[in-house]
């Protein structure tokens, strides 16, 4: 197994195919969740480096629109190949800068590599159409095409999975990107940038901007008439801020952000099923995930029992630092998300919810929260309308059918859900009944490169994944055609 060498991951800006300092000299450091201490020093891109990173992307898209898509595929697949060859070190990186467990970050960087594969693919499928019009008098041509250049924004709960799922699509569609990730991540983006040129990425065609002051680097871009694309993953309030700045130009808008994911269990169901997809929907990557399920909607029947049962199981994960390879759950982002996680889980204690397991920050170094149930949590208590992005597990109770789809759609979000029951027809029935993009029936794991992924209400805008993902990148030009 090939280990990780920190000094060799790059922490310079990558621009038109070269290491590049900052204009202005800036750079800030990356800290290590797990003990707080930091890993790396990163340069900042500024407002002139965002405006050069354009420059690189929109000089290098005349060559890259024209190469054969099939030649674009290839690229991607050969960037699968290397990520798959090199999955070990990926995760080490992932895992130093994020803090998630070591199999979280193995299965990020599997999932991450399979948008290159499925892009790959999909490369050769930008399919228009020709057919006659309806009253004769003309053929009709539609042709789908490249959107131009992209502004890619990412966040840090999957610093190489939120990246490789709009870089493959948009090479795949002949687009050329500048890709912004998270402060708390960027070395996995730089990483991938530099695995990318083996790969036979041609300079300019992926870029990559960390920045320190994100609003001003981002803005730039925004602003910069030869950028035509943005898209954004992370939270909805920044996600309103950055629609509002992409509307001065009208660019076409992908927007993956926040959720507030029920997880409905049915009296029928199968409590021991439901709590193995509870525990799946709830910890893959610590709860710091946006399909995370954030409330738990169980029928009164057996809401005391499921909550005991997930309890029980929760208590069982071993915390603990990412590269001891046998934590279960690592530490979450930073301290700031630790101390909000805490004062949500104090608020609702202090609400009359009880805890049946952790409600607790260990002592120590890192910003470790134990993994937590809350039992017999008030349908009004605030928690339920607040993604906790975190181990966290509140339990409330439903009555009816009705009362749970009116519970599970009481909130602005509509990213993902999850419906447990033995009857499948009531299963699919508040399955559809539900305002979310993406559920999952009588199963806690959901995501999968050829499925359309993406949110209803403010949850976003688009989908990604499947050949939903590769059309967000392309635009459709229409020609009359007389023969
Ligand atoms: P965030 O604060 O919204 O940040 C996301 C990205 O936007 C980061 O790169 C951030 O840079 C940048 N950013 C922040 N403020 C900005 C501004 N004013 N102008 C331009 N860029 C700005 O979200 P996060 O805290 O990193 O991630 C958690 C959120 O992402 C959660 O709400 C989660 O649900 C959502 N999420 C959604 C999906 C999905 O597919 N729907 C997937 C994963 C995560 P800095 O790091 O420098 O602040
Ligand atoms: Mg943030």
């Amino acid at each position: 197994m090939q280990h990780l060498d920190l000094q060799k991951v790059p922490t310079e800006l990558y621009i038109g195919g070269a290491w590049v300092g900052s204009s202005d000299g800036s750079r800030f450091d990356v800290e290590d969740p797990a003990t707080g201490e930091v890993i790396a020093n990163v340069a900042s891109g500024s407002t002139d480096d965002a405006e050069a990173a354009v420059t690189a992307a929109a000089d290098a898209m005349s060559s890259w629109r024209q190469t054969p898509p099939r030649q674009r595929g290839e690229i991607l697949r050969r960037s699968f190949e290397l990520m798959t060859e090199r999955k070990d070190e990926l995760a080490e990186l992932i895992v130093l800068e994020s803090g998630k467990s070591w199999n979280d970050a193995v299965g990020e960087v599997a999932y991450a590599a399979e948008f290159y594969r499925w892009f790959a693919e999909e490369a050769v499928r930008a399919d228009g159409l020709i057919t006659r019009a309806p009253n004769g008098d003309k053929h009709i041509i539609a042709k789908h095409r490249p959107v131009g250049v992209c502004a890619l924004v990412t966040p840090w709960n999957f610093p190489a999975a939120m990246a490789t799922r709009k870089i493959g699509p948009a090479l795949a569609a002949g687009c050329t990107v500048v890709l912004k990730p998270a402060s708390d991540t960027p070395l996995t983006a730089l990483a991938m940038a530099e695995l990318m040129a083996e790969a036979g990425t041609p300079a300019g065609v992926v870029n990559v901007l960390p920045a320190r002051r994100s609003g001003p680097t981002v803005g730039t871009m925004l602003a910069d008439p030869r950028v035509r694309k943005l898209s954004f993953t992370g939270s909805t309030e920044v996600g309103r801020v950055l629609l509002e700045q992409a509307s001065k130009q009208v660019l076409n808008c992908s927007m993956e952000l926040g959720g507030n994911a029920p997880f409905i269990v049915f009296d029928d169901a199968d409590i021991e099923a439901a709590v193995d997809g509870a525990m799946v929907a709830k910890m893959r990557n610590g709860g710091e995930s946006c399909i995370a399920a954030n409330r738990f909607l169980v029928q009164s029947g057996v809401a005391d029992r499921f909550s005991e049962v997930l309890a029980e199981r929760m208590k069982a994960l071993r915390l603990g630092p990412g590269l001891d390879r046998t934590s279960d759950v690592g530490p979450v982002i930073n301290e700031a998300a630790r101390d909000e996680i805490a004062s949500w889980v104090d608020s609702s204690l202090s609400s009359g919810a009880t805890a049946l397991a952790g409600a607790n920050a260990p002592a120590g170094t890192g910003w470790f929260y134990e993994p937590t149930v809350l039992g017999r949590v008030d349908r009004d208590d605030p928690i339920l309308d607040h993604e906790v992005f975190g181990p966290v597990a509140p339990v409330a109770s439903f009555d009816t059918e009705d009362d749970a789809l009116e519970q599970a759609n009481a909130t602005e979000f509509g990213l993902a859900a999850y419906v447990y029951s033995g009857d499948l027809s009531r299963a699919l029935r508040v399955g559809e009944g539900i305002e979310a993009g993406v559920v999952g029936i009588n199963r806690g794991f959901v995501s999968d490169p050829a499925a359309p992924f993406g949110g209803m209400k403010q949850s976003g805008l688009g989908r990604e994944g499947a050949h939903d993902g590769l059309l967000e990148f392309l635009e459709t030009q229409y020609l009359a055609v007389d023969w």
